[in-house]
């Protein structure tokens, strides 16, 4: 196997390596750029031999909110983010995060940290069979035989989570491969795999497509974030102009083509998807979203073209007429090709575009009157009419919520691919604010001055709410050591004290303890430095920091 320019070898055989510092640079080398978590023993060492490697680490309040903003990461930039978190219970909450990860076929590493090898089957601190356990959630889950085999299952990891249908991936890390050392000469840096390869539909279903195409009545294109993820913005757009065709993008493949272009059918959902008798799926499942697929909300003889990366995808739910494989920018490059060669639109003066403008102006106009109205507390209708007026063309929405997720999609427009993060294939709440932490710190390094708006219901906010801690933090590593934690409580109608003496902790304690009309939170400041006593024994502060 070929070593890698950035391996750490310098040829002295005497010079020893962690297993933490292995990670990181085998992280580093696959270009691995952020990783989120929640550190303690035994993964502490990774997270800081990752940051001193220039891998952005976030520290975060729970680690399902760690691994939605991984995942966010997967997906805004093509290149999985890393979610570390810590043995047993740790990686049972990021469960959550790698379930919604792989349902929206986003690319994610989860590494977690798991008990000691000679302890296992003993009871050991915080055991779990986590190998196994991530099965289900995720493509590739495997804890590598030595520190170094590390490199190799990192790679494979990071490979598998890209190729084909993007996905989660799980490395099992025992906590003695964290401090064990190595001989740099002996650990190999498998190098960074090669981006996807891009595969293409079969020439002839790419024909018989654009036929079906030509001969619609009442086309349809449905534009999901399988579409976003693939960076198929330029052509489908292309499409959708020069066959002059009508779109519909799902939740979070708004932004593909912008929502205020003309073509764009969203006003009329209902009334497209009822009566198109062709509807090509660009990057979007026949699932509960898409209504199945099946009448009544379609007709019984629509005809879907499929395109999806994945083939186990085509066939889902319906019987297509034409299944195209490949990757979705490619192969909608491969039908503007048959569009090029004989070039065809589909009459703006048709009967059915006439149905769906006239839909989408009466809908309009239903949701304009709701918008209107003066009356307090405000309808949904008028606050997302408000928040629209004042929203940078360019920002990333995320959004979460039923009615707030729901008719905020009606109404607040994305005029980019990949700037609208919610709930998704899994219909998940509690992702908001893990999200906004990935696409701001995304948003960051790669397009500084972009805002990331959060709208979010008081339910979905309340799931994952204390990250609003992590997103005032700085740096992000550190949690606040002055946070006004009382205040928590009395936004809810208890109590809270901010204590810092001794009179002051017996006056509210007397105080808590007398009052049982409510409940009470006393925040008491201690030391940042004091730890325990000194022990005779390290057993679980094992961990070298
Ligand atoms: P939505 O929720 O927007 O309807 P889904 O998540 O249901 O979208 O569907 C996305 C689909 O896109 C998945 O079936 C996935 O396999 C597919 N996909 C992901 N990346 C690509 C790609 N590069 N090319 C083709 N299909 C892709």
């Amino acid at each position: 196997m070929p070593r890698s320019d950035s391996a750490e070898g310098s040829g002295n055989s005497e010079e020893q390596v962690s297993g933490a510092r292995v990670i990181a640079q085998a992280l580093k080398t696959q270009n691995v750029e952020y990783m989120f978590g929640v550190v303690g023993i035994p993964v502490t060492e990774i997270a800081l031999a990752a940051q001193e490697l220039g891998i952005r680490y976030i520290g975060m309040r729970n680690e399902q909110a760690a691994c939605y903003a991984a995942s966010a990461v997967g997906y805004l930039t093509g290149r999985p983010g890393v979610c570390l978190v810590v043995s047993g219970p740790g990686l049972i909450h990021a469960l959550g995060g790698m379930a919604n990860a792989n349902m929206n076929c986003w690319p994610l590493i989860v590494i977690g940290g798991s008990s000691e090898r000679n302890q296992e089957t003993m009871g050991a601190f915080q055991e779990f069979p986590q190998v196994e356990a991530c099965r289900l959630y995720s493509k590739f889950s495997a804890r590598p035989t030595s520190i170094e085999h590390i490199p190799i299952v990192i790679e494979k990891a990071v490979r598998s989570s890209i190729y084909g249908r993007p996905g989660a991936c799980y490395i099992d890390i025992p906590a003695d491969f964290v401090t064990l050392q190595g001989n740099v000469d002996s650990i190999w840096y498998k190098e960074c795999c090669l981006p996807p390869p891009v595969s293409m539909a079969e020439t002839p279903a790419v024909c018989t497509a654009a036929s079906v195409i030509r001969n619609a009545k009442q086309p349809l294109l449905i534009i999901g974030k399988g579409a976003a993820y693939s960076h198929a913005e330029g052509s489908i757009r292309k499409l959708v102009e020069q066959c002059n065709l009508p779109f519909l993008p799902t939740p979070m493949g708004k932004g593909v083509v912008p929502d205020n272009h003309p073509n764009c059918v969203g006003a009329a959902r209902s009334r497209a998807l009822q009566f198109a008798d062709v509807i090509v799926l660009f990057g979007a499942r026949l699932n509960w979203i898409l209504h199945f697929g099946l009448p009544p909300r379609y007709q019984a003889d629509v005809k879907f073209i499929q395109i999806d990366i994945c083939a186990e995808e085509l066939g889902n739910n319906v019987r297509p007429s034409v299944t195209l494989l490949g990757d979705i920018n490619a192969v909608s490059k491969q039908l503007l090709e048959q569009f090029d060669k004989t070039p065809w639109q589909f009459p703006t003066d048709s009967k059915w575009w006439k149905t769906l403008r006239e839909k989408m102006k009466s809908n309009e106009a239903v949701s304009k009157e709701l918008a209107s109205k003066t009356t307090l507390p405000m309808n949904y209708y008028t606050v997302f009419y408000h928040v629209q007026e004042q929203l940078p063309r360019d920002c990333f929405i995320v959004s979460e919520g039923a009615n707030t997720m729901d008719i905020g999609r009606t109404v607040l427009q994305n005029y980019l691919p990949r700037h609208r993060l919610d709930a998704g294939t899994f219909g998940t709440m509690g992702v908001g604010l893990g999200f906004a932490i990935a696409a701001a710190v995304v948003a960051k390094d790669r397009s500084p001055g972009k805002r990331v708006i959060c709208v979010e219901g008081d339910s979905a906010f309340g799931f994952s709410g204390m990250e609003v801690e992590t997103i005032c933090s700085i740096p992000p590593m550190c949690l606040l050591p002055n946070s006004h934690y009382e205040q928590v409580m009395t936004a809810f109608g208890g109590k809270g004290y901010f204590v810092k003496t001794p009179e002051e902790l017996q006056n509210s304690l007397r105080q808590a303890l007398e009052d049982t009309s409510k409940p009470y939170l006393i925040n008491i400041m201690i030391e940042p430095q004091s730890t325990r006593k000194a022990q005779d024994f390290h057993w679980l502060t094992r961990s070298n920091m």
